[in-house]
């Protein structure tokens, strides 16, 4: 196999270089959870493989709940989570305190906690990734737009580009939020909708060790964790705008981060008046309907690799692996991935993950 890669600005320059760059495993779905699990194994070996520091932190993540009813959520998706492999497991209120001092647990009623998971910095990531690729001679085609995706007789041959036709065994589309997009140009219709996210980087008023778990109140989607010793990337808020991937707001508004600041005092004493804002970001989640990926031959010679919805970043050794199977050996080996097909949407099969950050 000889893959070209068509990126039409630069590496990194999508969701991937706004990503939060965390890695984690509680999810609310078996299938999701597998893709971590998958995942896992490469990230653990990732620095040496790669010889390459990606500035991997492990504080793991604390996922509090306010409602009974999320609680018992919670408690189940950890016996899943446990039948799978992965360590995580389900604790009182005043134990997820200890985990994350400061946290206000008087209207808690149970939490989740995994230790393994993690986070890396994504731009060193892509960058190791890259440089492994050109160095096995892979051909990186940058400021490359694929225009046009051509079909003949119902299967996919190549893609256009500035430089003319591109003939090719199969097209991969990966194409993050502009997914949509590039499928349509092979007429194939995917329910994938480009949704704004944000992140606000304070310097909270009380302190704030750089290894607390990443910590989320499931019932408000209040959200922090350590960026460092100094600084916590937080978010949540309810809006989710759709955006063009083309052109959308690079940063977050007064408002959104005065709502998201109430919602992390609410959750933690740490985040007092005297908390400073020092910069904000946002970027865009592919997001389907029920926050599970597209993974799939759509049709002869078009495979879909989109949809991730704020996951794609932790998950793409799966992928990346899932496709070179579907590709080299005609299907895929490692996992089940008939659940990951776009006929989810038509047939009602969708299996909504609601442990969505
Ligand atoms: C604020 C925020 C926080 C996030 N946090 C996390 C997290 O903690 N963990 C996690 O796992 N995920 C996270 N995500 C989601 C994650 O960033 C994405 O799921 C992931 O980066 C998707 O990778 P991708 O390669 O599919 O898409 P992208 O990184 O968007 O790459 C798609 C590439 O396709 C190129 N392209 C588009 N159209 C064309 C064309 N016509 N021709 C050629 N090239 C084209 C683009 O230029 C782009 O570089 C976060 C996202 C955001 C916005």
């Amino acid at each position: 196999m000889e893959p070209i890669v068509f990126e039409k600005s630069t590496p990194g320059s999508g969701s991937t270089g706004r990503s939060g760059g965390g890695i984690r495993s509680q999810f609310s779905t078996p299938t999701n959870v597998e893709l971590s699990a998958v995942s896992r194994e490469y990230w653990d070996e990732f620095e040496e493989t790669f010889d390459a520091d990606i500035r991997r932190r492990q504080p793991g993540y604390l996922f509090v709940a306010r409602n009974q009813e999320t609680a018992e959520s919670l408690a189940s998706d950890v016996e899943m989570q446990n039948r799978l492999g992965i360590d995580s497991e389900y604790i009182t209120p005043e134990r997820a305190r200890e985990l994350s001092p400061g946290l206000r647990i008087e209207e808690l009623v149970g939490a989740s906690y995994s230790p393994r998971d993690e986070f890396v910095d994504p731009h060193l990531v892509t960058m190791a990734l890259v440089r492994a690729l050109e160095d096995d001679g892979v051909d990186i085609r940058r400021q490359t737009k694929v225009t046009d995706v051509v079909t003949e007789g119902g299967e996919t041959t190549g893609v256009r580009t500035r430089d003319g036709q591109i003939d090719a065994d199969a097209v991969v589309n990966a194409a993050g939020p502009w997914a949509e997009r590039i499928a349509a140009m092979a007429d194939v219709d995917l329910p994938i909708k480009p949704e704004l996210h944000r992140i606000a980087f304070v310097r909270p008023e009380g302190k704030l060790s750089g290894s607390i778990p990443l910590t989320m109140d499931l019932d408000t989607g209040a959200v922090f964790r350590p960026e460092d010793d100094e600084t916590v990337a937080i978010g949540g808020g309810s809006e989710s705008p759709r955006c063009d991937p083309d052109s959308f707001p690079r940063s977050a508004t007064l408002e959104w981060t005065h709502d998201v600041l109430e919602g992390v005092t609410e959750l933690s004493d740490r985040f007092g008046p005297g908390t400073e804002v020092c910069n904000t970001m946002s970027g865009l989640y592919a997001t389907t309907p029920d926050a599970h990926p597209v993974l799939e031959e759509t049709r002869p010679g078009f495979v879909n690799v989109v949809g991730f919805s704020g996951h794609g970043f932790m998950h793409a050794p799966a992928a990346g692996k899932l496709v070179t199977e579907l590709l080299c050996d005609g299907s895929a080996s490692t996992m089940e991935i008939g659940s990951l097909s776009s006929e989810r949407f038509e047939d009602g099969t969708t299996m909504p993950e609601r442990s969505v950050i």
